[in-house]
């Protein structure tokens, strides 16, 4: 199997990462393989047995062209900066450039050690590793932006956590692994000439119409902002839950990244944590909008030295893009509400729509997902599926007249309504008992419930009546979820 690399990090970006090897696995075999991302990346497998395909994307054997290496990044953990982290469990094999000319690094995770390991063993587990690959997956179905999942390999050997799990290694695909955080790596350590290094090959790579701009790395300043904000909207639009909006795990071309201790939100509350690691629920669902402005804050801090080289007035004008971002991302998250609210047009008023169904959902604690699918029936005339989810017939029903009353005020006659809502609210989301239950029969060595929340995730939008027990919030034994990383 030939796999064209064009490694462009490597060649032009020298100092700002280690040359790094693998660890070789035991007895690499065949977990998954996403044929069809394969193919988007013009990697041609047909004919290539499972145990090749393990063999390359395992650190087993290097696939030729390949330049291994583990990225520098710093970041700032829970508010806490830490000036050095880096890929401590994963490894850039090197870039692919699709048959549509885009770019994409081919990443290992749980690949062994690395020099920015400090004292991590650089090994993944087999419940994150195809949990990422479950969760990724489900987002790239319902259009966040995401990295993505090419293949999960079990190494063979053990990897010791809270107690021994059998090891795995995730291939991940993404645009490119620049974070915030590898922005504020150069800015504490080097300064102004890195962080241009790296912001022009930014530019020249994810956004190459910005590098006429009069102050390119303002223009990126500004463009990122705008990638976050319509990412964090995603987000909130589906209940998705990150759980560590770190810095190091902000990618600067607005894909979601680094899933961790990450979840979906069954009944609605704004604070909503799964992370075990989050204390102070720092990024719980309703906090991420406020995170991601401190998170710009920080990525504005570390171009300050290249924005101020080019011109240093613009260094007003990075402060005035950052003292924007609660006001750009509530035109985002607006847009995104009206959407999933059948609603075409901006009229006054609608945000007080919006807050008074936040505050109605979690005072009746009504399943996020479901909601908007029973809300998408009532244009059918059909009642049965929202009283289903609500504790008694009458509980909102001030709150469905204002709806009623809003949609009336299109110029359109909302008649074909209900479609358009169902294709933008997912029926089949990783619900966290299902997620849990197929990784725990995964590490015993059934994947077949994996393989099946799988398929269904992977198309959210339309209802099959043999995916009923897909729908549904936990059952009440199943208790309070936990995460971990
Ligand atoms: P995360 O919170 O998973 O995004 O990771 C934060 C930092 O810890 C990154 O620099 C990771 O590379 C590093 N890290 C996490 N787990 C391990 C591990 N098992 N071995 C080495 N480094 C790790
Ligand atoms: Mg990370
Ligand atoms: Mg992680």
């Amino acid at each position: 199997m030939d796999i064209a690399f064009d490694n462009s990090f490597h060649a032009a970006m020298e100092g700002f990462y280690a040359p790094a090897e693998a660890a070789k696995p035991s007895m690499p075999t065949l977990l998954a393989f996403n044929h069809a991302l394969a193919e988007r990346l013009g990697i041609d497998v047909a004919g290539v047995r499972d145990e090749t395909i393990a063999s390359l994307f395992s650190g087993q054997e290097l696939p030729g062209g390949a330049n291994p290496l583990a990225l520098a990044y710093a970041g700032h953990q829970f508010g806490h900066f830490s000036p050095q982290l880096g890929d401590g469990r994963a490894l850039l094999l090197g870039e692919i450039v699709a048959p549509d000319g885009a770019r994409f690094d081919l990443q290992l995770k749980g690949s062994g050690p690395t020099p920015f390991s400090r004292n991590g063993d650089g090994k993944a587990a087999i419940g994150p590793v195809l949990r990422e690959f479950l969760v990724s997956e489900a987002m790239a179905a319902m259009g966040v932006p995401t990295t993505r999942a090419l293949a999960a390999v079990a190494t063979g050997d053990r990897v010791q956590r809270e107690r021994a799990h059998p090891g795995a290694v995730l291939t991940r695909i993404a645009s490119s692994h620049i974070r915030v955080g590898t922005f504020q790596f150069f800015a504490a350590h080097f300064g102004a000439d890195h962080v241009v290094q790296l912001s022009d090959y930014s530019i020249r790579r994810h956004f190459p119409d910005l590098v006429e701009a009069p102050n390119p790395h303002l223009a990126l300043l500004d463009r990122v902002i705008g990638l976050q904000c319509d990412l964090v909207a995603h987000w909130l639009g589906v209940g998705f839950i990150h759980g560590v909006m770190n810095t190091d795990n902000v990618a600067i071309s607005g894909e979601t990244i680094d899933y961790g201790p990450c979840a979906f939100m069954d009944r609605f509350a704004a604070n909503t944590v799964f992370s075990s690691i989050d204390a102070n629920g720092r990024y719980a669902y309703g906090r991420q909008p406020q995170i991601l402005h401190w998170n710009m804050a920080r990525f504005a801090e570390a171009l300050l030295p290249a924005i101020h080289k080019v011109d240093a007035a613009d260094v007003e004008a990075a402060k005035a893009l950052v003292a924007e971002v609660p006001g750009r991302f509530a035109a985002v998250w607006a847009a995104r509400m009206r959407q999933k609210l059948g609603l075409t047009e901006a009229h006054d008023g609608d945000t007080a729509l919006f807050d008074t169904l936040f505050a109605e959902l979690e005072r009746h604690q009504v399943d996020f997902t479901l909601f908007f699918r029973g809300l998408a029936r009532m244009l059918h005339g059909d009642g049965a599926d929202l009283e289903a989810q609500l504790p008694d017939a009458d509980a909102m029903v001030p709150w469905i007249a204002d709806w009623w009353a809003r949609l009336a005020r299109e110029t359109d006659a909302p008649l074909n309504r209900a479609e358009a809502m169902d294709a933008v609210n997912p029926l089949y989301i990783p619900r966290n008992h299902l997620v849990e239950a197929a990784l725990g029969a995964a590490e015993a060595g059934d994947l077949t419930s994996w393989l099946e929340l799988l398929n269904v995730v992977r198309n959210p939008y339309v209802r099959r009546p043999e995916w009923a027990l897909f729908e549904g919030a936990a059952p009440a034994e199943f208790g309070p979820y936990k995460t971990f990383c």
